[in-house]
């Protein structure tokens, strides 16, 4: 597969693509965002990470807008989020977003789960779309198992069928939320290198995760949260060797 047809948004590399700006959440008492400030450019990969809920999976959330937001904006290409009807449904295809339980439907074959967004979203004939899902089942390597169930696949495999399923949809940016996290340590890699392959294909992403490994690699910069604001963000070389915010050197004496 070409660099063209994996990342259609690679033209334009370094201008902003999701801009949030202010951006505050509350989940009742609790204060999950506060007041983030993030900007994300085309083609450049952001690697989120912080201690258990510092609000990493909340931030993803409302950049699909499976969380709304109570203050401020957030822009994807120049656009507000839609709120509803086509437009959202247009948006959830643009934000590709890989969660850490595979989510792939269950009674659908493989091939099936990869069609069913470009037919039923995008409007592709079944023919194109299986043309497609195919080419992008064997990128990911799981080519031969089209025809099967996902529980006849490992972790690994369903996770990259995952990311799959949400390339065939042609996003803009690819959100990943801990997306090894309830794999087999074996299964891990294999999952990683389709990301660092994505990654150098030109894609936007960002990427929640633990794998500092990862992060040391494919990141462009890291953003650190904790308590639910941006406490600092770097370079993966600056951020692991000299962080500067005694929260930030808690969490990677902790991890590391
Ligand atoms: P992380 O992904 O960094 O672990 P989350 O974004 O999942 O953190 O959660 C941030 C905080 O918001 C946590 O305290 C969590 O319990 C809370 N939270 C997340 N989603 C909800 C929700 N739907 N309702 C209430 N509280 C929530
Ligand atoms: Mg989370």
């Amino acid at each position: 597969m070409t660099a063209q047809e994996t990342a259609p948004v690679s033209a334009g590399r370094g201008e902003p693509l999701v801009v949030l700006s202010g951006v505050q959440k509350h989940f009742g008492q609790l204060h999950a965002l506060k007041d983030i400030d993030l900007t994300v450019t085309r083609g450049e990969v952001v690697v989120v990470i912080g201690p258990s809920g510092s609000g990493k999976s909340t931030l993803c959330r409302t950049i699909n807008r499976l969380e709304t937001i109570d203050e401020g904006t957030i822009t994807l290409d120049g656009q507000p989020l839609p709120a509803e009807g086509k437009e959202l449904a247009a948006l959830r295809a643009e934000v590709g977003m890989v969660f850490q339980s595979f989510n792939l439907f269950a009674h659908k074959t493989i091939l099936e789960n990869v069609t069913l967004g470009p037919i039923k979203v995008r409007g592709m004939k079944k023919e194109a779309a299986e043309k497609k899902a195919r080419e992008l089942l064997e990128r990911v390597g799981v080519g031969h198992q089209a025809e099967k169930y996902p529980a006849q696949l490992s972790g690994g495999q369903q996770q990259r069928v995952a990311i799959a399923r949400a390339l065939a949809m042609e996003p803009k940016v690819m959100l990943f939320d801990e997306p090894t996290s309830a794999l087999d340590p074996e299964m891990i890699k294999e999952v990683l290198d389709v990301m660092v392959d994505l990654a150098e294909q030109g894609m936007t992403m960002i990427v929640v995760t633990h794998e500092m490994g990862f992060a040391r690699t494919a990141a462009d910069r890291v953003v650190f949260m904790a308590d639910g604001a941006i406490v600092e963000e770097n370079t993966p070389e600056e951020f692991f060797t000299n962080p500067s915010s005694d929260r930030a050197k808690d969490f990677l004496g902790k991890i590391l």
